[in-house]
């Protein structure tokens, strides 16, 4: 992989996994995404999706200095976490990033509520890597190394959620799930931290039907997914956290009202990859 920013999908789907023949197109893991920038390997969540990804990192040699930045702690995005492989090596680092602080939460509890009798048969203690629990303020900013920079924000979302933006050597790349959008006028700090970046993984969890009668549920449309990228000037789209009651049938016609009203947008795929920046390969 030579490409400075490349990106992809382990895990789409929001909720639970669908592992159905009717949802294989477009796959049935939830939230993961894998985000290379040059020699370091970043991964958005650990829904199901991160069980996968973690084999191939570990077939690859690639698994032994991870950055996991978590979205929040709802069961489908670190669900994958006990299943992911490099956690179980000596010799791999894992920082794991969560804009908790200042809620009296932290993802440390969360992952040991997860990982406890009886709902798991093993506890974090099983891990052998080196697990760095990195909790901060959504809205913070850090310089990560190697010419990484992050920035995040809130989100709207029950319990809270974090939307994370990284630039790298001229490419940009966002992740803003889960969140609910107010109303067709996408949110200014959103707007703010999603100005031009190269492509932007967004909540389109539901289609403009649907989501009025889920108001408060922490999910937007496609419709609203798309207003946010049109007012920010991202270059693509990325519909994500895809609902599970959506099967393939209706993701195609999602992925294609999506793509008329804003050119260049798709519905993400597990085992999709993309180089960030470049020309849209269709
Ligand atoms: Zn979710
Ligand atoms: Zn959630």
């Amino acid at each position: 992989m030579t490409a400075d920013m490349w990106v992809k999908f382990w895990g789409v789907r929001g909720g639970i996994p669908c592992p159905d023949p009717e949802y294989a197109r477009y796959g049935g893991n939830t939230a993961c995404v894998e985000l290379r920038c040059g020699a370091r390997t970043l991964v958005f969540d650990a829904g199901s999706g991160i069980r996968p990804l973690g084999r191939s990192l570990v077939a690859e040699g690639r698994g032994r200095d991870l950055d996991l930045l978590v979205s929040h702690c709802h069961v489908d995005h670190l669900i994958g976490l006990p299943f992911f492989a490099p956690a179980f090596r000596k010799d791999a680092t894992i920082r794991l990033w969560t804009g908790h602080r200042g809620r009296d939460e932290h993802l440390h509890d969360a992952v040991a509520q997860l990982m406890t009798r009886p709902l798991f048969p093993i506890t974090p203690e099983t891990f052998a890597a080196t697990l760095v629990y990195r909790d901060f303020r959504a809205g913070d900013a850090f310089d990560m190394g190697d010419g990484l920079a992050l920035r995040t924000a809130s989100l709207n979302h029950p319990g809270g959620a974090t939307a994370y933006r990284v630039d790298f050597r001229g490419r940009s790349f966002g992740y803003f799930t889960d969140h609910e959008a107010a109303g067709d006028a996408p949110d200014p700090a959103l707007v703010a931290l999603a100005r031009g970046l190269d492509l932007l993984v967004v909540d389109a969890s539901y289609t403009p039907a649907e989501v009025a009668d889920r108001r408060g549920w922490g999910h937007s449309s496609w419709a609203q997914a798309v207003a946010l990228g049109e007012a920010a000037g991202v270059g693509r789209l990325a519909l994500f956290h895809h609902d599970p009651c959506h099967d393939d049938d209706a993701m195609v016609r999602i992925e294609a009202e999506a793509a008329a009203a804003r050119p260049g947008t798709f519905a993400a795929r597990d085992g999709q990859s993309l180089e960030i920046g470049a020309a849209p390969s269709g």
